[in-house]
């Protein structure tokens, strides 16, 4: 048995790891539905909190910004610390206007031993770079059209 055991571990010397040196050797793996940092729309953000109210993690705040936002009279913005977030997309699901999406930008690329700059402020939250994979149409689920005379099933039926 422990012969086995030796001759089992020995051939694994030999054998590639199954771990991928990311990002040395390779690119990290991404789908594309990935949920990274978010980037926000100061266009379409009306400030209404609603972001800050689903968030499981409470790691938004609402902080103020100067600037001209007519949909958004007191100038209030979403302020999200990505080192608490778990990636949830609570607050791109719940945002009545579609102004929060998520990106490509994970992994190693939001690593970082500085506390101080995973609090990421509205304008930075604009200018986060990558391709934006989740958005709100991704949870709007579309109605099925019943027809006249037909009765729509329940769960469970
Ligand atoms: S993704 Fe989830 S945890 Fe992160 S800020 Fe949004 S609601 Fe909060
Ligand atoms: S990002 Fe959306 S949910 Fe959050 S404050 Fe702005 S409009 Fe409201």
């Amino acid at each position: 048995m422990a012969t086995q055991t030796l001759i089992k571990s020995l051939k694994y010397l030999f054998t590639t790891p199954y771990t991928r040196l990311v990002p040395r050797k390779v690119k990290p793996f991404k789908t594309e539905k990935i949920r990274g940092a978010h980037i926000l729309d100061m266009n379409k953000c009306t400030g209404c909190s609603m972001c800050q109210q689903v968030c499981p993690a409470a790691c938004i705040d609402m902080v103020q910004v100067e600037g001209n936002y007519p949909q958004n009279p007191r100038k209030r913005f979403p302020r999200i610390d990505h080192s608490k977030c778990t990636f949830c997309a609570l607050c791109v699901e719940y945002c009545p206007v579609g102004a929060l999406s998520m990106t490509t930008r994970t992994g190693y690329e939001l690593f970082t031993i500085d506390k101080n700059t995973t609090l990421k402020s509205p304008l930075e939250l604009c200018r986060i770079e990558g391709e934006v994979t989740v958005t709100k149409e991704d949870f709007v689920v579309g109605i099925t059209p019943v027809k006249l005379g037909e009765v729509p099933l329940k769960r469970g039926e």
